[in-house]
């Protein structure tokens, strides 16, 4: 808040907190850029930030601004990292955190991060589009603060991603590759890009290219998804909130919203890990599956510098990460064994 606080809706009342959200690393691609073809490929770790996603950057912003206006509660619905990073700052702050997750379809670290931040935590016999609906009505009817991203607070701190991206590259790259459910993070960074632009800090702005998945796909289909379905929960919903803001990120700035399968995310989830030393969630993975598919039927990204937003830890969700592997079998503890397990004899 206070590197961007010209840029962000910050009076002399708002309180300056910081949980060390922001200046994510941009690491660059060594692996995946050879199979694009691109010029330069990098990975903006938006897992590093305090509670493992984006929603930091957002949220601390939206929870200020809460404090300063006198709010006492926050409310929001959540896939998961919403409810870990409104319970962080709500916890900082002082301030009581209820959130609502579709029960059962919350990996497992997200929901150990709520409860241990000392949230209350709802979990609903429904989706998220259904936690966000019963949501904004309790917000409506009682002194809650809703800290979805339907607050415009959220956006505003999530937009200083693209500033962050813009000095480190030196200029807006050609193409930005960003996952899509809500679609609020693809609406800030183009606002942040535009925003920027018209600031002088770019001379350009770059395409942006969101990614859904293929069960969760209604961006795509141009219609809600009732039942959304995909291993990626983060990206689980079904009639994103920010649904104009995506449509008008992707046909302002020549950029397209596409989906990729399960089988495609995983695929590079695994990549990134193994190919990159990048261990993120599978929604976060969604959007290098889709520039490897593109790639894939022939789109040439020669000479173009692009970014893709991996937007959380892999370490939220243990449980799909160490699914399908074989316990690792102890050893005696005596050197032969430990030779005879790594192959050596
Ligand atoms: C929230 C989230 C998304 C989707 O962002 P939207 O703003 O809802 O489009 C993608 N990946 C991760 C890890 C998230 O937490």
């Amino acid at each position: 808040m206070r590197r961007w606080a010209k840029y962000l809706p910050i009076t002399s009342d708002t309180p300056m907190v910081s949980l060390g959200e922001g200046d994510t690393p941009l690491v660059r691609s060594r692996h995946i850029v050879q199979r694009v073809g691109c010029e330069e490929l990098y990975f903006k770790l938006e897992g590093c930030n305090p509670t493992g996603s984006f929603k930091d950057r957002g949220m601390v912003v939206a929870v200020a601004k809460a404090v300063e206006s006198g709010a006492k509660a926050l409310i929001c619905a959540s896939t998961g990292n919403t409810s870990a990073s409104a319970a962080a700052y709500g916890a900082h702050l002082g301030l009581l955190t209820t959130v609502m997750v579709p029960a059962g379809n919350v990996a497992r670290g997200k929901l150990a991060q709520a409860v241990m931040y000392g949230a209350r935590v709802v979990a609903v016999e429904g989706g998220f589009d259904v936690c966000l609906h019963l949501a904004r009505t309790v917000a409506d009817n009682h002194p809650v603060r809703l800290v979805n991203s339907t607050n415009p607070h959220r956006l505003e701190g999530q937009k200083t991603a693209a500033f962050e991206i813009i000095q480190e590259v030196g200029g807006a790259p050609d193409g930005v590759f960003i996952p899509v459910g809500n679609a609020g993070n693809i609406t800030a960074y183009w606002k942040g890009f535009v925003e920027a632009h018209a600031a002088g800090m770019s001379g350009r702005r770059p395409r942006m290219f969101g990614f859904q998945a293929e069960g969760a796909a209604p961006l795509v289909l141009g219609q809600p998804v009732a039942e959304p379905k995909t291993v990626a929960t983060a990206i689980r919903i079904g009639n994103p909130a920010s649904w104009k803001g995506a449509v008008a990120a992707r046909d302002e700035s020549g950029g397209t919203i596409e989906a990729v399968s399960d089988q495609e995310i995983l695929d590079a989830y695994r990549l990134l890990a193994r190919g990159e030393g990048v261990f993120c969630e599978p929604a976060s993975a969604a959007c290098v599956a889709g520039l490897l598919k593109m790639a894939g039927r022939g789109v040439r990204f020669d000479r173009q510098r692009l970014v893709c937003i991996i937007t959380g830890s892999g370490l939220k969700d243990p449980d799909l990460a160490s699914a399908g592997d074989t316990k690792a079998r102890p050893v005696p503890a005596e050197l032969d064994a430990v030779e005879r397990a790594m192959g050596l004899v």
